[in-house]
């Protein structure tokens, strides 16, 4: 035991000191606390009062650095929108340290928005306050949805102002990572033929997320086989629950498999299968549909930078590489089929599943179906009680066109072995009630701008319990009304 706040452990900055840049936070001048995050404290083995007395504070924005921190600022690279770039790393963040938590694993706490660091080119390293409080929002229910993320351990506001297009609040963001490597953290080295780096990366990464591939014949070959199946599945969770990352560059994609920069991220209400809601995604590259074919185009890129890693001549190793990703769309399908099926309430497979599924998105499409609660509906259809449960059909258009989905979908449920009491349960398990829907964040985050915290911390426990009823909080699972529609979302850096 000790008495420090944090029981930090950096093997971060244990690795070459080209991988990083030791920085101290910017001081905040007048800080107070926003939200601490009890639950993800608790886990973390920290004690919450003390994060949260005047001591927490310091250390959560900057005044302080606790005993056993080394901060850091990490070295990255990355494509941005296919384009490349050389050199990005930590610009507005710095990795305090690392913790490890009650179940023994390792955990990243990094400050975001605590000022300059050699890698912040232009900009001011600071963050305002509504996107930070988006990141907690969204970061904090993807984690009750089940899907692999950082998280939000606190926010800060600095009382600083921050000038963007207007004058904002400032704040700091405390995030938590299973480690903030990237596959622009690769790159970065492999683009600066600097081989003695990058294998002691993939040592990191390797003992650090992947133990099992130390041992495998080509540990390298290994680590790309274990991110592309991590990140196989996490693509397939987010098209189950309608998540647009909005900016899927290879900086934003991270080594352990968890989703990583709420910048202009989105949930769809409406389905459209090109929807797009970032302001700087001009051309739709990451639109929803496209998520899983950016996905492959990134381990693309993350096979290249392993390439110095790899066995054999520069061609064969080219070739192994190569064989190695041209197996992700399959190992996508696979995932996303297994997404799909826990969704519609399917134990077993059967050959015609693919093909229902794509009829019932195409028919949602077609009439303007809400996503998330044309599946939530169709959880309360799986046990065949139809009482005066809200209707599936009422979502679409034209309901005849559900209903006569619908029709081959219960003849597919009567082939399933699961019980309907028992199928009804693990659907409400699989499609959520509530997530973060636009117009209820932007609502939020205007409130927090104005001093009223009550909407952001309403709409944070409600989503806390994404898969329960929470009849008091139904207005919450409504999507939005014709007026409230967000239609774009912004960076906001
Ligand atoms: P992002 O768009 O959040 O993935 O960030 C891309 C790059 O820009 C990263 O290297 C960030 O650290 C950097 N960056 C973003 N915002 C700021 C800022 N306000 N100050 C300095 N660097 C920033
Ligand atoms: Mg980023």
């Amino acid at each position: 035991m000790t008495d420090e706040i944090f029981a930090f452990d950096n093997s971060y900055a244990r690795l070459p000191e080209r991988l990083f840049a030791r920085v101290s936070p910017a001081p905040a001048p007048t800080p107070h606390l926003l939200q601490i995050n009890r639950p993800l404290a608790e886990q973390l083995a920290l004690d919450p009062e003390r994060l949260a007395s005047r001591e927490g504070l310091e250390v959560l924005s900057g005044i302080r650095i606790a005993t056993g921190s080394e901060p850091i600022a990490m070295a990255y690279a990355g494509h941005q929108f296919g384009n490349w770039v050389p050199q990005l790393g930590d610009g507005r963040a710095l990795l305090l340290g690392e913790v490890i938590d009650r179940d023994g694993r390792r955990r990243d706490i990094q400050l975001k928005g605590s000022g300059r660091t050699p890698f912040s080119r232009m900009g001011d390293g600071k963050a305002p306050l509504g996107p930070v409080l988006r990141e907690f929002i969204v970061s904090e229910a993807m984690a009750a949805l089940g899907i692999p993320t950082t998280r939000s351990l606190a926010a800060v506001a600095t009382g600083e102002p921050v000038v963007r297009e207007t004058i904002q609040t400032g704040a700091v963001l405390t995030r938590v990572a299973a480690s903030h490597v990237r596959i622009g953290t690769f790159q970065y080295f492999y683009d600066r033929n600097d081989v003695e780096a990058l294998s002691a990366l993939a040592d990191h990464v390797i003992e650090r997320h992947y133990p099992e591939a130390a041992t495998a014949e080509v540990p390298a070959l290994a680590l790309l086989e274990a991110v592309m199946a991590r990140q196989a599945d996490l693509v397939a969770l987010w098209m189950g629950i309608g998540f647009i990352h909005g900016v899927m560059n290879t900086d934003n994609m991270t080594i352990s498999g968890e989703t990583i920069d709420y910048g202009p991220c989105a949930f769809m209400d409406t389905f459209r299968k090109d929807q797009v809601f970032s302001s700087i995604d001009l051309g739709g590259r990451y639109a929803y549909g496209n998520q899983p074919q950016v996905a492959h185009w990134n381990l693309g890129q993350f096979a290249q930078a392993l390439l110095p890693l790899l066995p054999g001549t520069k061609t064969s190793a080219v070739e192994l590489a190569q064989a190695t990703i041209d197996r992700f769309p399959d190992l996508f399908g696979k995932a996303w089929l297994g997404m799909m099926r826990r969704k519609l309430g399917f134990s077993n497979a059967a050959e015609s599943d693919a093909d229902l599924i794509t009829a019932l998105l195409s028919t949602m499409e077609a009439n303007d179906a809400d996503f998330t609660l044309t599946f939530r509906r169709l959880s309360n259809l799986g046990a065949l009680n139809i009482g005066d449960e809200p209707q599936v059909g009422d979502l679409f258009k034209d309901p005849a066109a559900f209903e006569s989905w619908s029709e081959r979908w219960q003849a597919r449920l009567e082939e399933d072995p699961m019980a309907p009491a028992e199928r009804q349960a693990a659907m409400r398990l699989a499609n959520p009630m509530f997530i973060p829907r636009n117009h209820l964040v932007e609502d939020a985050l205007k409130a927090a701008e104005e001093g009223d915290l009550g909407p952001f911390e309403r709409l944070c426990r409600v989503l806390a319990r994404p898969f329960d009823e929470q009849p008091d909080e139904a207005e919450l699972a409504l999507p939005p009304r014709p007026g409230q529609t967000v239609v774009q979302t912004f960076c906001g850096t």
